[in-house]
């Protein structure tokens, strides 16, 4: 006898799984296969993610364990401990941020995701439009769609180095638009918005009477100039919603510890979606991140000068090349390499790079069709390492266009 379960189906999902499992969520693949690869032994460089190769700074760590000792094991603040709110306004203020911002502007979340995702909850309603340049970090799209609204893709140009224009954002705006998501600097372009840009963003959003949200997460990797935070712009403190973590910064991507920067009023809806959600980020956690911000800047200093080098690395290797072209970041860990002459698609060459060179990259096309043709790579090896999957790169890529300009050359006394 058939058992009464062994054919049935689970009752039905929810719709928001649908919302939530879109293209994003496959873009990983190629670093799952790359990672799978490594563990047996082959020589593979995976430079298809953004995790820091640093260890998180011990004193950070140190400052975990002597918390977890003195007990700091139960409930705390669910708007995260006073004394961490106030290092992260201060840091928010020391990073462009307005010169009133306090521990009451500031919710600590479990990462730069998570308040991505607990701020998209707190203003878009179903129906909503969010304009969001494309390419763009993998999670927007699901995170948007989560709540039922909808994003609305602004292309950016690889000719103008991926630089946001306000008149295409202005094009995109219709009466159902509630807000603009902007990244910088952006990933996965490493390129900042400049200080005109913001200005004629943040005059959009106050005459169309819109919310700004910025992921600010690599605000503390930019290489040359300041971080700007328009929230300290005319009209704009009480519009813009200012996101970001100690992952990148601090390598502390397994610490889960970030946070939203904005109105007080945004910060009790945070709160209310925390107390039916999360209840609180860990205190022992929240006591690390305390000593983060305590941390003498020259270990964050030091990694921000590596990942520099590592960036000049790699413009050096393929300075010369004929076939790929390199796009240097302002700033954060990743690089947008153009394979554009190579004919091939970019996940084909992805592909092939990893399957005969054992070098992994994402896809450009990962963060949106607007990056076809580039593929991205992570700034997480050493210099040497990345200079030579820099020359298995370049070894792919010439091998593409030979055999694509092969396959375009007619035959001889072949008509079509
Ligand atoms: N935004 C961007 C642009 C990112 O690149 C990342 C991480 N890759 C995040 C948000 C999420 O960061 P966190 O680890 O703080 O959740």
């Amino acid at each position: 006898m058939r058992s009464a379960d062994s054919h049935d189906t689970s009752p039905p999902y929810a719709q928001l799984t649908q919302r939530i499992a879109g293209e994003g969520a496959s873009a990983w693949n190629i670093h799952f296969r790359a990672k799978a690869r490594q563990a047996r032994g082959e020589d593979v460089i995976i430079l298809s993610v953004g995790d820091p190769d640093f260890d998180t700074p011990p004193t950070i760590v140190e400052a975990a364990v002597t918390s977890l000792r003195s007990g700091a094991t139960h409930y705390t603040d669910v708007q995260g401990k006073p004394a961490l709110r106030e290092r992260i306004a201060a840091f928010h203020r020391g990073h462009g941020g307005h010169a009133d911002t306090d521990a009451n502007n500031v919710a600590v979340l479990a990462g730069a995701q998570c308040g991505l995702y607990a701020t998209a909850q707190c203003l878009l309603d179903p129906g909503d439009e969010v304009i969001i340049p494309e390419p763009a970090y993998v999670t927007y799209e699901a995170v948007v769609q989560s709540t039922g609204a909808v994003p609305v893709w602004v292309p950016l140009s690889a000719d103008e180095g991926f630089q946001p224009r306000a008149a295409d954002i202005e094009a995109a705006i219709t009466p159902r638009t509630r807000a603009i998501l902007i990244n910088s600097p952006h990933n996965p372009t490493g390129q900042c918005l400049t200080p005109a840009v913001w200005e004629s963003i943040a005059t959009l959003c106050r005459e169309h009477d819109l919310w700004l949200i910025v992921d600010a997460v690599y605000a503390d990797l930019i290489f040359d100039g300041e971080h700007a935070s328009p929230d300290s712009l005319p009209g704009m403190r009480k519009r813009t919603v200012v996101i970001s973590s100690l992952s990148k910064s601090h390598a502390m991507t397994g610490w889960r510890l970030g946070w939203v920067v904005g109105p007080p009023a945004l910060m009790s809806h945070l709160v209310n979606l925390a107390l039916c959600m999360l209840y609180g980020c860990q205190p022992f956690i929240q006591d690390a991140a305390i000593a983060a911000f305590d941390e003498p800047p020259t270990a964050i200093a030091t990694m921000r000068q590596t990942y520099r080098q590592r960036r000049d690395a790699v413009v050096e290797t393929l300075r010369d090349s004929e076939v790929v072209a390199t796009l240097p970041p302002a700033a954060g860990m990743f690089m947008m390499i153009d394979i554009r002459a190579t004919g091939l698609s970019t996940h084909a060459f992805a592909d092939r790079l990893l399957d005969e060179h054992g070098v992994s990259v994402l896809a450009g096309e990962a963060f949106g069709p607007s990056a076809a043709g580039f593929v991205r790579l992570s700034l997480t090896v050493g210099a040497e390492r990345l200079r030579e999957a820099c020359r298995r790169v370049e070894r792919c890529a010439r091998e593409c266009q030979g055999e694509s300009r092969l396959a375009a050359r007619p035959l001889n006394g072949m008509t079509s």
